[in-house]
């Protein structure tokens, strides 16, 4: 071809990458992989394989062993054994481990990157370019925990063994997201790959083996979703870190349920990218290809709904379709391929179903008129307009080259658009207008936001879902502390059961009879079923009745808190001076609670007193805080700045500890309320009656109607219908192991964040066990925002 022709037609040429020593290595093992458990690579006689294959040519590449219960069995001991010794090294020493790891990938990164794509199908340009740079550098940002840990995670240490999932979509760089922090923290760990994709994981174990890292730190385990389903319900596992699908993240949320397993969920998501009439758009046009088509659009937080503002539609989809028709689909080992082949047929059958029902929903379909491969599993970038908010396509995750496109015309509208959905993971905004930018960015449900980009990711930013994109941090801070615990943890007691008080005197001894009601929505109000309880005081004296709670009584008071946004979105300033007006009030009243107390407990009046005030202070502790977690400002290897921001969960259930019933309630209430949530308080039966009068302090404390909300009954009857309940987005629970169980599983429906005591008291007096950094953290939520900026 001359030059001449070359510049008329722009077509790239072929540009395929060297794949020997990809193939020499699948050879050095006779394309044939067992499990790499305790530093080593089995060879089991009787166990069972699998095939892997290149999904863009159907090329068997090798055989993968089936995982079976005793391989995870082996491996989970393994880690254990090692656990003890790795969490003692010392921080440097864990360093060096990791920055060795990180050291050797980076020498051997062509060949990670060769792998990935042949195995998984994504194009080399990506897979060198993007997934292998970000997996050197989460072990390179984690060896700095690592060696950190002493100086900023002094309170907390390591959980123990982490069990780990992760799909196919990203299969080395998710394993580097749940790797590196958990050995960082001195965990150890076993871990499952995705069964298409195993190869990397196993090249990385002899990258372990390299690295002299101490045997059984590191173990795994390949095969399919029962292996996963083993490792998941093992019983020395302390952690279960998982990356894929909604439906099984449920599952492992119910697997789980009361089992003290510390769990973290990175699930699907159905993310916005916004782009507002004043918006770059030959930037946001780039951005989009980097939203939907990068990785086959098989990514969680794919760009996949495109909101256009109204103006500029026309013109957007124009210039959208004409780029399109440039995009290059191919040989994923081609250095000018675009967009590779998919991971699967089976994949790529759902992705065709998918839009073959938009399409009968009355969509619009384009799709380029594109060279495509004759071979392999591959989908054509494609576009589908004219969606309706109520479209399958519009709200279930396709996980593929598919973009859905919609119109709004105001901000509020692309709000309401952008958070029709039932997941929460990502969203991207552009506009030329920071002002707008920046206001929409808390407006929008979601972990992270991106405002003139797209899909960034670092070690040092926080990534992660709200709704049913799941609950957790990966990366920075907050992704250390997903693999940490406590200090003061392994401490805790059992609760020992207490006997309620009996009724001796059967006649009232009040001169008024007392009937405290509900407290919802600001006001008194009456159980809807029309049943009591009573309350007995230590001596045995009937002292009230109070409502015994229903559904509609916890329905009642959900629909309080939604109608009282407004304290999620006042300044925390007013937050804090209300809190200070909560204590000053009940300063006022110290006496009064002093006497309830000690009718209600039966402690000494030197109890009661040290109890109110500790109460009184910790209001103070909380409302000094209400202003100071102030998040942060990541330094990412881009020219801009991600912020960090704290937000609040939104509408949380707490049910309270029967321990110190008043401060346990203050505590809970005040942590939760000081950073804008609004809650559902459930008091124990002890604190009941207490909690009816602290209304009356709330009341005159200028606490807006709908933030607290007091409903009595049956502790775990009423936990149970607050973890049913849809619109509750958080539920602590204090009390008994089979309640703390049945919030769990409960929750799996919803996928709501839950913090449970799993059985075991705490004392509330102690500052260093029941209040700070551990509540705040719970009663918040990291949203990472990423601001580029320069021209
Ligand atoms: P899955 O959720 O099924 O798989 C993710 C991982 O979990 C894999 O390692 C899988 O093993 C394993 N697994 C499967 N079942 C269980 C189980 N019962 N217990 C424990 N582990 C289990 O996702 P898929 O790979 O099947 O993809 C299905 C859909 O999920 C996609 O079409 C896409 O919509 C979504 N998805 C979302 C991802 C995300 O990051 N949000 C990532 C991948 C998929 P194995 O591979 O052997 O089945």
């Amino acid at each position: 071809m001359s030059i001449m022709k070359i510049f008329e037609t722009m077509d790239y040429g072929v540009a395929p990458e060297n794949t020997d020593e990809a193939f020499n290595w699948l050879n050095d093992h006779n394309k044939k992989f067992g499990q790499f458990i305790n530093g080593e690579f089995l060879k089991d006689k009787k166990a069972k394989y699998f095939d892997t294959c290149n999904p863009a040519n159907g090329e068997k590449l090798a055989q993968i062993t089936q995982g079976s219960k005793k391989d995870v069995d082996m491996a989970v001991t393994a880690a254990n054994i090692a656990q003890d010794s790795w969490a003692k090294l010392s921080g440097f020493q864990r360093a060096k481990y990791l920055y060795s790891i990180a050291r050797l990938i980076q020498k051997h990164s062509r060949l990670f990157a060769v792998l990935e794509s042949l195995d998984n199908g994504k194009p080399i340009r990506e897979s060198r370019d993007v997934d292998i740079p970000l997996v050197i550098r989460h072990f390179y940002h984690h060896a700095g925990w690592a060696q950190l840990m002493e100086d900023k995670l002094e309170d907390y240490e390591a959980i123990g063994v982490a069990g780990q999932i992760i799909p196919w979509n990203f299969p080395l760089l998710m394993m580097a997201w749940k790797i590196a922090p958990a050995i960082a923290a001195g965990n150890t760990v076993v871990l499952k790959p995705a069964e298409y994709t195993s190869l990397t994981a196993l090249l990385f174990a002899e990258i372990c083996q390299q690295a002299g890292l101490p045997k059984g730190v590191v173990n795994i385990i390949t095969g399919d979703g029962k292996t996963g389903s083993e490792l998941v319900n093992h019983k020395d596992v302390d952690k279960i870190a998982f990356t894929g699908s909604t439906a099984v993240g449920r599952m492992i949320r119910e697997q789980t349920a009361g089992s003290g397993k510390k769990l973290t969920l990175e699930l699907g998501g159905k993310s916005a990218f916004i782009v507002f009439d004043d918006a770059d758009i030959d930037s946001a046009i780039e951005g989009l290809v980097d939203a939907i088509w990068f990785n086959q659009g098989q990514v969680c937080c794919a760009g996949s709904r495109l909101l256009v503002q109204e103006s500029i539609a026309d013109r957007f989809h124009e210039k959208l379709k004409a780029r399109m028709q440039k995009l290059r689909v191919g040989d994923p080992l081609d250095k000018s391929v675009d967009i590779g082949a998919i991971v699967d047929e089976s994949q790529q059958k759902q992705i065709a179903g998918l839009v073959k029902i938009g399409v009968e929903e009355g969509a619009d379909l384009f799709q380029p008129d594109i060279k495509m491969p004759q071979c392999g599993y591959f989908y054509p970038p494609t576009l589908l307009s004219e969606v309706d908010t109520a479209h399958h396509v519009a709200q279930e995750e396709i996980f593929g080259p598919v973009l859905v496109s919609m119109t709004f015309r105001t901000p509020n509208e692309a709000v309401a658009l952008a958070n029709n959905t039932r997941y929460g993971l990502a969203c991207s905004i552009w506009s030329e207008n920071i002002n707008l930018a920046m206001d929409m960015a808390p407006k929008v449900v979601a972990g992270v936001v991106w405002i003139n980009c797209t899909n960034q990711f670092d070690a040092a930013a926080g990534f992660g879902g709200k709704k049913e994109s799941g609950f957790g941090r990966e990366g920075g801070i907050e992704g250390m502390h997903a693999y940490l615990k406590p200090k003061y943890e392994k401490k805790l007691k059992a609760i020992k059961a207490q006997k309620p008080f009996e009724l001796k005197i059967k006649h009232s001894t009040a001169t008024v009879d007392r009937t405290p009601k509900f407290y919802i929505g600001g006001k008194q109000a009456r159980p809807d079923g029309g049943y009591s309880q009573s309350v007995i005081s230590a001596k045995g004296e009937l002292l009230a009745h109070i409502g015994k709670g229903n559904r509609k009584d916890i329905r009642n008071a959900v629909e309080a808190t939604t109608k009282a946004i407004g304290w999620t979105n006042t300044t925390a300033h007013n937050r804090a001076q209300v809190l200070y007006f909560i204590a000053e009030n009940l300063a006022l009243r110290a006496d009064e609670f002093i006497t309830h107390i000690q009718s209600l407990t039966g402690n000494s009046k030197k109890q009661a007193e040290n109890e109110v005030y500790a109460s009184i202070e910790r209001l103070f502790y909380y409302a000094a805080y209400a202003d100071k977690l102030d998040g942060a400002v990541h330094t990412v290897p881009v020219r801009g700045v991600v912020l960090a921001m704290p937000e609040a969960n939104g509408i949380m259930g707490i049910v309270c500890p029967d321990e110190s019933p008043l401060l346990g309630f203050v505590s809970l209430m005040a942590a939760s309320i000081a950073m804008g949530n609004r809650v559902v308080m459930i008091p124990s039966q002890t604190s009941a009656l207490m909690a009816l009068e602290f209304y009356q302090i709330l009341e005159t404390s200028d606490v807006p109607a709908g933030v607290v909300n007091i409903v009595t009954g049956d502790k775990n009857e009423l936990a149970q219908v607050l973890a049913d309940h849809y619109e509750v987005e958080s539920i602590w629970y204090f009390g008994d192991q089979a309640g703390s169980t049945l919030v769990e599983k409960a929750s799996a429906a919803s996928l709501k964040r839950t913090w449970v005591n799993n059985g075991k008291s705490r004392d509330w007096f102690d500052n260093k066990v029941s209040q700070g950094l551990e509540f705040l953290n719970q009663a918040t939520d990291v949203k990472n925002i990423w601001t580029p900026y320069g021209e």
